[in-house]
């Protein structure tokens, strides 16, 4: 492991303090944030030397104590529909995922929060997993940063105006990938600022989406401060069958959790709660269910993504037949509420939460 210490990932105002043991008049050292900071988040630069703005002693001083390092991607599968699976190996030999999806109008980046999760849902693989450790916001933008130089997206990002077909940029940032964001929530903030940064990388709040599992009481603190999308995985319309597959739910109930996004969170101009609905065969996917889904959601501004299944070895769930989550996709149509079924993505390369990690871990002991 090397010495230097990683200024990837770092807020602002963090970046300004170190920047001060080199310039202490506090113009100057606020200049050289902001050049560093175009270097790194416009032109996706790693190495001080090519800072050719940056005085050529002070890049020798920041070269000797500083790095702008990502984290390595140990494998990478490409699927035949384009989405992309990265494996990434982080310093201390942690190992997470982010994947890759791109779409016709848009495309979309999904990244990890946390090293394994704690949270249990049982349909889920990373839920498998134990909890490890939480991501530092360098971590989380380390993979953002990775899949531009992987993609070659850097240059995309200068050829403004330019056409760009959407396999060549990023469009939408969503923490679907492994971990709950909400209880990570210090790093993932820094993450999100860094991400909306506007002389950087510059996504707006309406293209970043936090999914959780319903922390309830850091729902209307994220949507306040971090200004983002807030996706909710709710997956069942009772109690007693959300217990199972959410167990968070017996802490943060149905009740509580819609009760807080209808009074607490002030959504702003046309803005929606999506809701992530998987479709387990026998198991949420009922006309019964999609009935309940509906009342249980009038009245708060919302948006239904049916999430076929994606089935892993050993689960106990299988995939709604297409039929059902055709049926359960028309009530929810005819109530009005807009309900896109997710195409499954990647499916040959298993891209549904945690499976790459998981695999690689099994080919390691394997041999
Ligand atoms: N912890 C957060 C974010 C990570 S999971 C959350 O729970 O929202 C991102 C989404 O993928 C969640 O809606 C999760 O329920 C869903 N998901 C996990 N495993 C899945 C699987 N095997 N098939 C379909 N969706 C899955």
């Amino acid at each position: 492991m090397s010495q230097e210490s990683n200024i990837l990932g770092l807020s602002r105002d963090d970046l300004l303090s170190l920047i001060m043991g080199f310039e202490t008049e506090p113009k100057r050292a606020s200049m050289r944030v902001n050049q560093l900071w175009s270097w790194i988040y416009c032109h996706g630069i790693s190495s001080f030397d090519k800072m050719t703005n940056i005085d050529k002693n002070l890049r020798t001083e920041l070269k000797k104590v500083f790095k702008i390092s990502r984290p390595n991607i140990e494998k990478k599968e490409v699927s035949n529909d384009g989405t992309t699976k990265y494996l990434f190996c982080l310093e201390d030999q942690s190992k997470i995922e982010t994947v890759f999806i791109p779409e016709e109008k848009r495309s979309t980046l999904c990244i990890s929060s946390q090293v394994g999760c704690t949270l249990n849902c049982s349909f889920c693989y990373t839920g498998t997993q134990k909890l490890v450790r939480n991501l530092t916001s360098q971590e989380i933008i380390g993979q953002v940063i990775a899949v531009y130089d992987d993609l070659d997206l850097w240059k995309k990002m200068k050829n403004e105006g330019g056409q760009s077909s959407f396999f060549e940029i990023i469009t939408n940032i969503v923490f679907m990938g492994m971990g709950e964001p909400l209880l990570n929530y210090e790093e993932v903030k820094k993450a999100c600022n860094i991400l909306m940064d506007n002389r950087g990388l510059d996504f707006s709040r309406r293209r970043i989406t936090l999914s959780t599992a319903g922390i309830v009481p850091k729902i209307k603190t994220a949507h306040e401060e971090i200004g983002c999308m807030i996706a909710v995985s709710l997956h069942a319309t009772e109690n007693k069958t959300r217990d199972i597959l959410v167990p968070i739910n017996k802490k943060w109930n149905l009740e509580q959790l819609l009760s807080s996004l209808r009074n607490d969170v002030e959504l702003r101009n046309s803005e929606r709660v999506t809701f992530e609905y998987v479709m387990l065969d026998r198991v949420n996917d009922t006309t019964e269910d999609a009935h309940r889904l509906v009342k249980l959601l009038q009245g708060l501004p919302s948006k239904i993504n049916l999430i076929p299944f994606n089935s892993w070895t050993g689960s106990q769930y299988k995939r709604s037949s297409p039929d059902r989550i055709k049926a359960f996709r028309d009530i929810i149509i005819k109530s009005r509420l807009p309900s896109p079924i997710r195409r499954p993505r990647g499916e040959d390369i298993m891209a549904a939460c945690g499976q790459l990690k998981s695999s690689s871990i099994k080919e390691k002991a394997s041999i």
